[in-house]
């Protein structure tokens, strides 16, 4: 699964690639799209709203017409928050599954917003399995509804979702996923998976550029939200009503942004889908993890736990391995890569989304090499402790 030259534009235009999850490396089509004005409240900008809430739709096989798609101003996080102070009832309890960074954002969230939560805390990366959130919600007959992140993008690890969401409905709650830096790459069909809500954003796994995130939510819990939200702006059922009566939103739109989607939109179908665009991500980590290994390489997630998102690697034992350093030769070879958010062992982060595919990723190996080679380090095997770590992830 690979790109054409053609679409491939990065270094042509004098950018590095990023090798970041989002902002991302997007296509020269995508980019282009931004050169027009448009009017917010013209009727072609209300039809590019519509189409790009249909096209995302389609995404999640609906054919009932069970769910519909709120788009919203602002970057994900911004979302996530709607979601939050929108559908959790005001006397609900949440258990958030937390096993990273946006984990800890979501409970976070929940304390601003006054709503009851508890949270399984798994640390860095171990991953919440359906067992233990069985348990949890037997244990506390309170808790209404739980939040998963679907890949913690801080890790890259991919959450076991299909099983915790068998034990959430299993005990009667209500599943809410956090699949920012999934949706697009990996199936979330309702046949497949039960849930309330997801979210996630223009700049992710879509390869637009940011400025709004989305909601895909049940129309019969957008219906029963209304006047709950502690915000204006991130009223979800506001927006959702004044959309489907307007076909606006209710403040300025990002309307460079959403012409830029709609490129993106239409190279996600031709490119075959949900089901083509992960297996050109899978096919980016396989090459980069392969590689990475070969020089020496661990990386933090046993296989079975990796996405085709993100991957953390562990920095190299060598004291003459400095993260700085490796940045700068990474940028000046034409990659920006992202530091690692491990408490215990130094890491790094390097992404397999946006227009990049695995002839990007041979250079992005090669490249490695070469900056070691400039840092004097000859073998990139992590130290000691970090193999401990990674033997704590039992499968
Ligand atoms: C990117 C991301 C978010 C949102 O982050 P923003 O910086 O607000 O766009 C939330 N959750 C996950 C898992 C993400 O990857």
């Amino acid at each position: 699964m690979s790109l054409t030259p053609s679409q491939i534009k990065a270094p042509e235009l004098g950018e590095p690639y990023l090798l970041t999850p989002g902002p991302l490396t997007t296509s020269f089509a995508v980019k282009q799209e931004m050169l027009r004005d448009w009017g917010s409240w013209d009727g072609e900008f209300r039809l590019m709203t519509a189409r790009l809430r249909d096209d995302l739709l389609a995404m999640i096989d609906d054919h009932e017409g069970a769910y519909d798609c709120v788009p919203l101003q602002g970057s994900g996080t911004y979302v996530v928050e709607a979601m939050l102070g929108s559908f959790i009832p005001r006397d609900g309890k949440v258990l958030v599954l937390s096993n990273g960074a946006y984990g800890q954002r979501t409970a976070q969230t929940l304390a601003y917003l006054g709503r009851d939560y508890v949270v399984i805390d798994k640390g860095d990366y171990m991953p919440p399995r359906g067992v233990e959130v069985a348990q949890a919600l037997a244990q506390d007959p309170a808790i209404t509804d739980v939040v998963v992140v679907h890949c913690e993008t801080s890790s890259g690890i991919l959450n076991p979702i299909a099983e915790i969401s068998e034990v959430v409905y299993a005990a009667g709650c209500r599943l809410f996923i956090d699949s920012m830096s999934a949706f697009g790459a990996i199936s979330l069909t309702v046949n497949d998976l039960r849930y309330e809500a997801l979210v996630s954003s223009a700049n992710k796994c879509i390869e637009g550029v940011p400025g709004f995130g989305f909601v895909i939510a049940r129309k019969e819990l957008l219906a029963q939200s209304k006047g709950r939200s502690h915000s204006l702006s991130l009223d979800l059922h506001a927006q959702w009503a004044t959309m489907n009566k307007t076909g606006q939103w209710r403040f300025t739109p990002p309307t460079h942004v959403v012409a830029a989607f709609l490129a993106a939109l239409k190279a996600h179908q031709s490119e075959g889908g949900v089901a083509a665009r992960g297996a050109r991500y899978s096919r980016n980590r396989d090459v980069l993890v392969e590689g990475m290994r070969a020089l020496g390489f661990e990386t933090l997630l046993k296989d079975r736990w990796l996405s085709p998102i993100i991957v953390t690697f562990f920095c190299p034992a060598d004291p003459k391995f400095s993260f700085q350093r490796f940045y700068d030769l990474m940028k000046d070879q034409g990659f920006i890569i992202y530091p690692g958010k491990l408490t215990v062992v130094d890491s790094f982060r390097l992404g397999c989304i946006g227009q990049i595919d695995e002839h990007v990723m041979r250079q992005v190996v090669a490249a490695v090499a070469k900056a070691l080679a400039a840092m004097g380090v000859n073998d990139a095997c992590p130290p000691e402790i970090a193999m401990t770590e990674r033997t704590r992830l039992s499968a």
